[in-house]
C-alpha cells in the first residue's frame, strides 16, 4: 500500500504525482519565507489539481513546521492525494540546542516509527500527547553540500532503521545534488534496498554520466527544480531527461517542483507555482519525448517508489 495522510491506497490509485514539495514549512534557514496558511494551500493545491495532478509528497520533516492535520484538510478539500513525511532534514534546518541535533539514533528511530506506525506527532510532542492520527507515507533524510556530516550519518540511520521496519521509501535531499554515491553507500551498507531510495535535487547538478552511474545502481532519481529558471532554463533540463531517455533510464525518475518557499507560491504573491508542472513543464516533456514516456515519470515510477515494501530486506 501507499500511505497518504487520509489513509493507505493502492498503488494503482496515486495517478499523476508531484514527488516533492511542501504546502507547510518553517526553518530558520528560510527566514520570512513560512507556508502556514491553509486556505493559500487549499488554493494551490486546487489550481494544480485543475491541471491534472492527482497526488503530491509533502515532505517537510519533524521540526520544520509540519501541520499534519492541515495536510489532511487539504486533501479532503481538493481530493489530492498527500503523503506526509517523517524524518529529519540536513544540519542548517535545526539549530543550534534543537533537540534533533542531540538525540541518540534510538530516539530518531523511534520518532520515525511512530510517525509511520501511529501518525505524526505534532512538533511539539516531547510535552504534548499526539492527537492527529495521520501516518506519514515517507522518510526525510538530508546530506549537506559535498559532505554527510556525523549528525546527518546518525540521522541517516535512524531513517534506515524505519525503512527496514516498515517498507517505506527513503527521500534524500542532496544540496546542489552532490554526495549522491556517498548517500547510497551509507544507506545500503545499513541494509536499505536500493530501490528505497530516492535522491532529491540530482537536476541541480545535471551530469549526464553520474545520473547514469546512479540510476544503474536501482535508487530513485528526483528532479524537482522545473521552473527554477534562476539555476538554468527548463530546456536544459528537457534535453537532460530526454538524453536519460536515451539510455532507458527513465524508469528511474520522479518529478516535482519542490516550491518551500512563499517567493514560489502563487497564492503568497510569488511563482511559478503549484500549476507549473501541469500546465508549463509537463506539456513540454510531452512534445519532446513524443511517446507516453511522461506517463512512467509521473504515473507508474512514483506509484512504485512511495508504495512500501515491507518484505524489501
Ligand atoms: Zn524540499
Amino acid at each position: 500500500m501507499i500511505v497518504t495522510v487520509l489513509g493507505p491506497i493502492e498503488a494503482g490509485e496515486l495517478g499523476v504525482t508531484d514527488a516533492h514539495d511542501h504546502l507547510f514549512l518553517r526553518s530558520p534557514a528560510l527566514k520570512g519565507q513560512e507556508l502556514d496558511d491553509l486556505g493559500k494551500a487549499v488554493e494551490e493545491v486546487g489550481n494544480a489539481a485543475r491541471g491534472g495532478l492527482q497526488a503530491i509528497v509533502e515532505v517537510t520533516p519533524i521540526g520544520l513546521g509540519r501541520r499534519p492535520a492541515k495536510l489532511r484538510a487539504v486533501a479532503q478539500a481538493t481530493g489530492v492525494h498527500l503523503i506526509g513525511a517523517t524524518g529529519y532534514h540536513r544540519d542548517a534546518h535545526y539549530e543550534e540546542g534543537h533537540w534533533v541535533r542531540d538525540a541518540p539514533v534510538e530516539l530518531l528511530a523511534k520518532r520515525i516509527l511512530l510517525d509511520l506506525q501511529w501518525g505524526m506527532h505534532p512538533d511539539d510532542w516531547l510535552t504534548q500527547a499526539p492527537l492527529d492520527a495521520a501516518r506519514a507515507g515517507v522518510i526525510k533524510a538530508g546530506a549537506s553540500y559535498q559532505r554527510i556530516s556525523a549528525l546527518e550519518e546518525r540521522r541517516l540511520i535512524a531513517a534506515a532503521i524505519g525503512s527496514r521496519e516498515t517498507g517505506a521509501p527513503i527521500l534524500v535531499h542532496t544540496e546542489i545534488g552532490t554526495c549522491g554515491h556517498e548517500i547510497v553507500d551509507l544507506l545500503t551498507r545499513e541494509r536499505v534496498k536500493p530501490n528505497r531510495i530516492i535522491l532529491a535535487h540530482l537536476d541541480r547538478n545535471l551530469d549526464l554520466d553520474l545520473h547514469r552511474e546512479i540510476a544503474d545502481r536501482g535508487v530513485w532519481l528526483e528532479y524537482d527544480t522545473p521552473g527554477r529558471i534562476k539555476y538554468r532554463p527548463d530546456s536544459e533540463l528537457l534535453d537532460f531527461i530526454d538524453a536519460m531517455v536515451e539510455t532507458g533510464h527513465h524508469g528511474a525518475i520522479l518529478l516535482g517542483l519542490d516550491l518551500g518557499r512563499r517567493d514560489y507560491f502563487r497564492a503568497y504573491g510569488g511563482g511559478p507555482g503549484l500549476t507549473y508542472l501541469m500546465d508549463n513543464f509537463v506539456p513540454r516533456l510531452r512534445k519532446r519525448l513524443g511517446f507516453p514516456a511522461d506517463e512512467m515519470i509521473l504515473v507508474d515510477n512514483p506509484s512504485d517508489a512511495f508504495l512500501w515494501l515491507p518484505d524489501a530486506t
